[in-house]
């Protein structure tokens, strides 16, 4: 991709809006546009991290068994009626009439509507253990929209619903979303550490939120050092194997970790002091199990081995991806800008022309370029004639993993150099070498 045909924003002064880092490099690397109080267009460098982040994901939603379908945004009141949540969601809801005055809805969430699905098709256990997610827009309207993509109105969610037989398959199929959790996270190179949450009136301990400490955090945490070193669990791990995956959640959960409305001082105080963290966090991803709050009203329900019928029990596994990013960039960034982990970058590697124009130095950024595509890297190649500072700054703040250099000298030397984002490492050398470099390094 040639950075003079390529649209990107990027601000050169600090917006004034923003109150948080994440914000703040988001809107000047262009990668976000706002269009009203918490609702943003995401611009093609954003679209790439969004799609990047999302791709993971799915990977790792299907891997735990979950399908994925696509529900629509605007929602029929009369399914929220049948839960009674119509009238009990508040204010956050955005409530909408169509032409000949039905009352619709712009979906916050989708349990009612994936029961609808559920109950429509499936009548026998032998159909289970059945979980269904999609990637969709939601609207809240929260009370005060901020940070970004942190906090805003319209949000992405990855929403996945499971539905099983009973109180054992509903804790199984939770356990396999933890797990997933585990290693979607972590594999955008974020430590997420799962809180035990609260459950309300469905009681027991089937809730956690995933949440990565930072400063900027809008929830106070408390957790055991332990789990910054805590290993998760390899693509190998098996999902068919309900006790494997138990374990794994029961090593998860062992040392302490908790929200601040879960927090319980005499259990902290148990934990030896030194391994302590009381700390802020934000919430990136939240399962629950919630049994037959919805199956129940809603006439969800199976025919069992017994050959009576039981109302599924059921839970709902939210990740926000717009958030996720945001969370990505309060973890990994410095004074210059985003840095970006390997597996969510918007590109592999920026090229840079340091003389645009000069036969030898375009010559091989071409061959830089191709070598690069070919060998299956995102280059974003930048040929415009800005000065070299202006070219270094840029690609410091969009934050690839890998900048090329290429500079009059270097190419007369039959070199170019190769910087490494994270740790300002440099390199010389010549253009194959290069190429064959970074094509180790992705
Ligand atoms: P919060 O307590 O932060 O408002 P929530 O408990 O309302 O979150 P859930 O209903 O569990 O969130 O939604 C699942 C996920 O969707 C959250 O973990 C978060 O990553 C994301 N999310 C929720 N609200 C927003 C929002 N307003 N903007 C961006 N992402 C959001
Ligand atoms: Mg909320």
């Amino acid at each position: 991709m040639r950075l003079s045909r390529y649209f990107l924003p990027i601000l050169k002064e600090n917006p004034r809006e923003a109150d948080i880092v994440s914000h703040r490099l988001m809107l000047r690397a262009g990668m976000i546009r706002q269009q009203a109080a918490g609702s943003f267009s995401w611009l093609p460098l954003g679209k790439r991290v969004l799609d990047k982040v999302n791709a993971i994901i799915r990977e790792e939603q299907n891997r735990a068994g979950a399908q994925e379908i696509l529900m629509p945004t605007i929602q029929s009141a009369e399914l929220w009626r049948e839960s009674g949540r119509y009238d009990d969601y508040g204010k956050e809801m955005l409530r909408i009439q169509d032409r000949h005055e039905r009352d619709m809805l712009f979906g916050p969430t989708n349990e009612e509507m994936v029961t609808d699905i559920f109950r429509s098709y499936v009548k026998s256990y032998k159909d289970l253990p059945l979980n269904l997610y999609h990637i969709q827009w939601k609207f809240r309207d929260e009370v005060r929209p901020r940070f970004g993509v942190m906090r805003s109105r319209e949000f992405l969610m990855k929403d996945a619903y499971s539905f099983d037989l009973d109180y054992d398959g509903a804790k199984a199929a939770y356990n396999r979303m933890f797990v997933s959790y585990l290693r979607t996270f972590s594999r955008m190179g974020l430590q997420a550490i799962p809180m035990r949450a609260d459950t309300g009136p469905i009681g027991g301990d089937l809730s956690h939120e995933f949440i990565i400490l930072a400063d900027t955090g809008e929830s106070a945490v408390f957790c055991e050092r332990a789990y910054l070193d805590m290993a998760v669990p390899g693509a190998d791990v098996n999902y068919g194997d309900d006790g494997e995956i138990a374990g794994i959640v029961k090593a998860w959960t062992t040392p302490y970790a908790a929200t601040d409305e879960m927090h319980d001082e005499k259990a902290w105080e148990a934990a030896p002091i030194e391994g302590r963290v009381s700390a802020r966090g934000i919430e990136v991803g939240h399962i629950f199990h919630f049994g037959t709050k919805y199956s129940k009203p809603m006439g969800a329900k199976v025919t069992g081995p017994d050959g009576k019928e039981h109302f599924v029990s059921m839970g709902s596994y939210g990740i926000g991806p717009s958030r996720l990013i945001a969370a990505i960039i309060e973890a990994s960034h410095d004074e210059a800008g985003i840095i970006w982990p390997k597996a969510v970058a918007p590109f592999d590697a920026v090229l840079i022309n340091m003389k645009a124009g000069d036969p030898g130095c375009d010559g091989a950024c071409a061959r830089l370029e191709t070598g690069l595509e070919n060998a299956g890297l995102d280059v974003l190649h930048d040929d415009t004639d800005d000065r070299a500072g202006a070219k270094f700054a840029t690609a410091d703040l969009i934050g690839a993993p890998w900048q090329v250099i290429v500079g009059p000298r270097g190419v007369a030397a039959g070199e170019v150099e190769i910087k490494n984002r994270k740790t300002g490492a440099r390199e010389s050398l010549p253009v194959e070498a290069a190429i064959n470099r970074l094509a180790q390094e992705k």
